[in-house]
């Protein structure tokens, strides 16, 4: 056994980091010298609101039980000796494996028994690895066939029960191994996973020493290692194929993909940007369209909190948006986006409403369903063959290779070689919108609120500015040959 072994236990909170990345685990136990990483505004947001949530769920079981809170794994064995209804906080270890948890209940069975309970945001424990090893990981501490519960963040309770064993093992498994090497384990990069990492700052440099080819746009760890048997391992290697004599593996198949692979390849290592092909935008009177939501409403429905407008002249003047205080107000921001729609509808036979990605168009469907809405004229036009409503990620993903890892609004408008919009407050994004959002709706002082909802707008505003810019950016490309 190494020294790492003996320093630190397997503990189901790893089971979130596991989920997402061996390394990411390794550091959270082992962090790199003068670095913890700490949570930011939105994940603390998260973090706040699960506490809220445990503290309602410990106030529903408290009432006419007996409740203690736990002080130490021996203390929590006393409580249950006693057979304290619900135990808060408990606290369980097991030497022989060196497995320690803290389940956030422990709560005394008809049978006598034990079983443990946390508390979760989530709104089904299904698609949640991370929540079914916990359980599982608690009920094997506690050695019950009962199964654990979850008390979930619609109200509902989730059981999880013997089915889970497997991914339970294969955790522990694993996370032996990972807490008994004295190295960082290597992995492959992945995009959307290592942006938004701690520790991205750490991996990065060595992802673009080794010249990962996951760092290319379209090539993950699904495709990587099958491009390695067939010699291709690095993005240099990728760049200088030619994509007719590439392979088809998993994930990369066809002519077409492969091109793009390889012309991405030549954009990473360049900042060339390629046009593959000649396109058209949409003839007609452009109006810029985005939205913010909050996926964090207690009530664990989506509330979209702003429906933001740009209209023409394109100045930062002609923004117009609909806006509600709070989900109880929904049904009127959605009727205000339907009125703008409408209005615009009437002032523009030619009227393209551009969006950047799918999330607009989903909104619509699901608020059209929300509200039974689908026979709605308006809703009817946005849903349906004649639709103004036109995605801009369309054109760019089609017919351009970027030297980007992401085709994020963001990613491409940011950068100083392509659009060139810059957002005013650099440091806003839609988790800092989220995050603005709920301390509006948590503050009291009028004034401190009214410069939150101007941030809030000045942010969406931005947000089609920058689509705008897209639009004229994206005119431009087409006019080269
Ligand atoms: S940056 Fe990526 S590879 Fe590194 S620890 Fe995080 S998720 Fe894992």
């Amino acid at each position: 056994m190494s020294s790492n072994a003996q320093k630190t236990a397997i503990k189901p909170s790893d089971a979130k980091s596991w989920t997402l990345c061996a390394r990411r685990t390794w550091f959270d136990n082992y962090p790199p010298e003068g670095m913890i990483a700490e949570p930011d505004p939105f994940e603390q947001l998260i973090i706040d609101q699960g506490l809220a949530h445990e503290q309602a769920v410990l106030e529903s079981l408290s009432q006419d039980k007996t409740v203690e809170t736990a002080k130490s794994p021996e203390h929590t064995k006393q409580l249950m000796d006693a057979g304290i209804d619900v135990i808060y906080q408990a606290q369980l270890f097991d030497e022989n494996t060196g497995i320690v948890g803290y389940p956030d209940f422990l709560l005394r069975h008809e049978s006598g028994k034990y079983q443990p309970a946390d508390a979760k945001l989530a709104r089904s424990a299904e698609d949640k690895k991370e929540i079914k090893v916990q359980l599982g990981l608690y009920r094997r501490l506690l050695g019950t066939s009962l199964p654990g519960l979850v008390f979930l963040g619609n109200g509902e309770i989730q059981e999880i029960d013997d089915t889970v064993n497997p991914l339970v093992n294969e955790f522990i498994t694993e996370m032996s191994m990972i807490l008994e090497s004295d190295e960082p384990p290597l992995v492959r990069y992945s995009h959307s996973k290592c942006k938004a990492c701690p520790y991205f700052s750490i991996c990065r440099p060595d992802f673009i020493e080794k010249d990962e080819i996951t760092l290319i746009y379209g090539i993950d760890s699904r495709s990587a290692h099958h491009l390695e048997e067939k010699g291709i391992s690095s993005v240099h290697g990728l760049s200088e194929c030619d994509p007719a004599s590439i392979p088809d593996v998993p994930y990369l198949k066809g002519f077409e993909k492969k091109r793009k692979a390889v012309f991405q390849a030549k954009s990473w290592l360049t900042g060339e940007v390629f046009k593959l092909s000649d396109f058209e935008l949409p003839e007609g009177t452009w109006i810029h369209f985005d939205v913010e939501d909050n996926p964090l409403e207690p009530s664990g429905n989506k509330h979209v909190y702003l429906w933001g407008f740009l209209k023409p002249d394109y100045g930062a003047n002609e923004f117009e948006y609909s806006w509600t205080d709070t989900m109880e107000e929904d049904r009127k921001g959605w009727d205000g986006f339907l009125s703008l729609i409408e209005k615009y509808k009437s002032e523009h036979s030619d009227l393209i409403i551009a969006h950047y990605s799918n999330h607009e168009v989903t909104t619509i469907k699901q608020y059209a369903e929300r509200y039974d809405m689908f026979g709605h004229p308006i809703v009817e036009w946005l849903l349906g063959e004649e639709t103004p409503l036109y995605d801009m990620q369309k054109p760019v993903l089609q017919n351009l290779v970027l030297p980007l890892q992401g085709y994020g609004l963001k990613d491409i408008c940011k950068h100083k070689d392509l659009v060139n919009f810059q957002w005013e407050d650099e440091t806003s994004g839609s988790q800092w919108s989220i995050v603005q959002f709920n301390e509006f709706q948590q503050e009291q002082d009028a004034g401190k609120r009214e410069a939150l909802k101007n941030a809030i707008l000045g942010y969406n505003r931005d947000d089609v500015l920058a689509t705008r810019k897209l639009e004229e950016w994206l005119r431009s490309m087409n006019a080269i040959s």
